[in-house]
């Protein structure tokens, strides 16, 4: 280990940004908040600041970042407040830093961590969404930069704690068979289909077993979080669709598996709470104190597992045809959930429909060939367009 650590956090104020700032704050000795970003949450960022003295803030809107400056001068912290795209672009690449917690929610993270990749930092990935919508550009941009990638997704997080050192891309070399993605089912996987027509936001917020983001905690609903995961995989691990599977593990406790050529099957377990894989990849490759309880499986009792129902979710169906299709066919994928995620917790699209806009939007936005990140950004917007049409008329239909 060499001194300090400056850490930027890219989606402070939630809850991957907290449970971050949280395992850091345990750690001064290693590691430092050198910058904190959120999107509105002005107050939010400002309690942050007086809490971790970050050296830069940086708001999404220009407005917001004006009221935290007055805030910052007023209480004498020695913040810098920057704003925009262009100032999230500054923190995400700059000198000081050296690893970036990448953790805003959805394609609005994929700009500034694509220019931390390319600037060669270490990239903590927690925003799936980046990577999803623009694979290839990303895996080449860190490539190119050398730059180191973690996955802080549980899963990824587990499989990349399973396979042997720096194994991403020689599966077959390592003896790997085949990488199992556990995932809890949500709360709706034993609910009559029927019921799921008047679901709330509400209910398909409250999960079982991980406290998460609002947007993140309706794509377990659907499992189209774990679509999104398995797309996650084939990017970081250089595994074939074919070579990915899920299964569902209501305890979450197995964060997912590796099984090998000669049968052994390697797991990883703990308890469901994200400061494990955050701290995992902060301090990697040692080993620090998350503040994780531990595992208590005699307490637990069981743990259960049984195979996907790809009738019930069929996210699942449709992240093995997006990844069939390729291109920028999981750009569209991605950008379709958006907004039909924002829909439903709008109170403007029932939680079956949502499903149905991906597929409808996956039908109309054909895959073309990516040779540069404007394709999958253009991708994004024809797709984004497309949901949107289709939501008005899935809206007539569901009122
Ligand atoms: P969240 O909604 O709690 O927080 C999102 C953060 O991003 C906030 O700080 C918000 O201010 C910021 N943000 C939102 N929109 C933005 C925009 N347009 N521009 C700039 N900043 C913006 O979300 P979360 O649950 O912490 O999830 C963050 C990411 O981590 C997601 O990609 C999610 O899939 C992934 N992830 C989360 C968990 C979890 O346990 N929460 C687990 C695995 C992966
Ligand atoms: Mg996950």
């Amino acid at each position: 280990m060499s001194g300090t650590r400056n850490v930027a956090i890219l989606g402070a104020t939630g809850s991957i940004g907290r449970s971050t700032l949280d395992v850091i704050a345990r750690h001064p000795d290693r590691f430092r908040a050198f910058a904190l970003t959120a999107h509105t949450q002005a107050e939010e960022l400002f309690a942050l600041c007086a809490a971790h003295r970050p050296t830069l803030a940086v708001l999404a809107d220009e407005s917001q970042a004006r009221a935290l400056r007055g805030s910052i001068r007023a209480a004498g912290l020695p913040t810098t407040v920057l704003a925009g795209a262009d100032g999230l672009i500054e923190t995400a690449t700059h000198p000081e830093i050296d690893a970036v917690m990448a953790a805003i929610v959805g394609a609005a993270g994929l700009a500034p961590t694509l220019a931390a990749a390319r600037a060669g930092k270490k990239i903590l990935l927690a925003n799936k969404e980046a990577l999803v919508v623009a694979g290839p550009i990303f895996m080449a941009a860190i490539r190119a930069a050398d730059a180191a990638l973690l996955p802080i997704d549980s899963e990824h997080n587990a499989v990349f704690q399973c396979l042997p050192h720096r194994a991403g891309g020689r599966l077959d070399a390592c003896g790997v068979r085949r990488i199992v993605l556990t995932g809890s089912g949500g709360p709706f996987r034993t609910r009559p289909l029927a019921d799921l027509e008047c679901v709330t936001p509400d209910e398909a917020c409250a999960h079982p077993t991980w406290r998460m983001g609002r947007k993140i905690s309706v794509d377990s609903a659907t499992m189209m979080n774990k679509a999104l995961e398995i797309i996650e995989a084939h990017w970081l691990f250089g595994a074939p669709a074919s070579r990915i599977e899920v299964l569902v593990h209501p305890q979450s406790v197995v964060h997912s598996m590796v099984e090998y050529a000669d049968g052994s099957v390697i797991a990883q377990l703990g308890n469901p709470d994200m400061r494990t894989p955050i701290a995992q990849a902060l301090a990697y490759p040692d080993r620090i104190d998350a503040g994780v309880a531990s595992l208590d499986l005699a307490q637990l009792g069981a743990l259960t597992f049984e195979a996907p129902d790809f009738g019930r979710f069929r996210a699942l169906a449709l992240a093995y045809e997006t990844l069939a299709a390729g291109g920028t066919a999981p750009a569209v994928f991605n950008a379709a959930n958006e907004v039909a995620v924002a829909a439903f917790l709008a109170g403007t699209l029932s939680f079956p429909r949502i499903t149905d806009v991906i597929e409808s939007t996956l039908a109309r936005v054909p895959a073309t060939p990516v040779d540069a990140l404007a394709d999958v950004l253009e991708a994004d917007l024809r797709a984004r367009a497309t949901a949107s049409a289709a939501l008005g008329v899935e809206a007539t239909i569901t009122v």
